[in-house]
């Protein structure tokens, strides 16, 4: 049995869905590809690493994945991206900005370089700004779509990771929430997902640490216990965002932290088990 033949057409929750995921050859892209399939969607990745972004395809089905090489940096990539799309499957119901990177570790602005927080600002921010800006075009006429954007708990803490990362992700919610504003009218949808740390290659990288140590280092860190962040929750995340059930729901950054960003700092000095 296929994949994409697992879940019964009831319950596929996507079914007849076109999506484009940017940065879907790795990480949370990849989680979501997959769920997406697994949902009746057929989607398309873009991605800069090509021949992930090919494997997966081709274990996902050729019917139902395509990958095209795009950089979101290149304003041309992602415009031909989004009309691959449009022209293989006559349209594009779902577009997922989530391509992403982390740029330098370096936590003082002091220290940084510019170079580094152009790069950053340029991929994460300016990359989605592209993906929303294009996947408006071919929505907009159809009067319908869901624009899904990975910000991050940067998105609304500082000291998370970089002032480059952090100014990003939070540049982003600006943006999902002005294009929720202007796209609403045409029966259009954007929202952010904004995850805690998930040990994907870019995170495991960036740490310097193995899949389970970095989990145990995100758990430790954690408010909520006895559970570890996985691709696949983000994913159903998108997939909510993306699919009916959200049709309502727009100019919304949907924090999957297991509450790590209402956590009160003084939550160390006065703990609740100890009152
Ligand atoms: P990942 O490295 O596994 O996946 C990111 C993908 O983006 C890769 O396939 C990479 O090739 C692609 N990419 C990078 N630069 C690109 C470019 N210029 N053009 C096209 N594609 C490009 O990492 P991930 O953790 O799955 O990251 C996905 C998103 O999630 C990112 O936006 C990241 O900031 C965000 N995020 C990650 C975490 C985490 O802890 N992993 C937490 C919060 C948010």
């Amino acid at each position: 049995m296929g994949i994409t033949s697992v879940l019964t057409s009831a319950a596929k929750r996507l079914e007849g869905k076109v999506a484009l995921i940017t940065g879907g050859a790795s990480g949370i892209g990849e989680a979501t590809a997959k769920i997406f399939t697994r949902h009746g969607a057929r989607v398309m990745i873009a991605d800069v690493q090509d021949d992930k972004g090919r494997a997966l395809c081709e274990s996902l089905g050729s019917s139902v994945a395509s990958y095209i090489h795009c950089d979101m940096t290149d304003e041309s990539h992602v415009r031909d991206a989004v009309d691959a799309a449009v022209s293989r499957h006559g349209k594009l119901d779902i577009m997922f900005n989530n391509a992403g990177i982390a740029g330098s570790l370096c936590m003082q602005i002091r220290k940084s370089e510019k170079a580094d927080f152009e790069r950053v600002v340029g991929i994460n921010l300016v990359g989605s700004y592209l993906g929303t800006k294009h996947a408006a075009r071919v929505m907009i006429p159809a009067r319908r779509g869901s624009i899904v954007m990975t910000a991050s708990v940067a998105s609304v803490v500082p000291g998370m990771a970089s002032a480059a990362y952090t100014c990003s992700k939070h540049g982003m919610v600006g943006l999902m929430r002005t294009a929720a504003l202007e796209l609403g009218q045409f029966g259009v949808r954007v929202n952010c997902v904004s995850p805690y740390g998930v040990a994907t290659p870019m995170a495991t990288a960036g740490f310097g640490m193995g899949v389970e140590e970095l989990e145990e280092f995100f758990h430790e860190h954690a408010t909520l216990k006895g559970v570890r962040l996985k691709a696949e929750d983000v994913a159903e995340a998108v997939l909510f965002l993306g699919s009916e059930e959200a049709k309502y729901v727009s100019g919304v950054n949907l924090l999957v932290d297991g509450g790590l960003t209402i956590t009160n700092p003084s939550h160390g000095l006065f703990r609740y088990s100890d009152v």
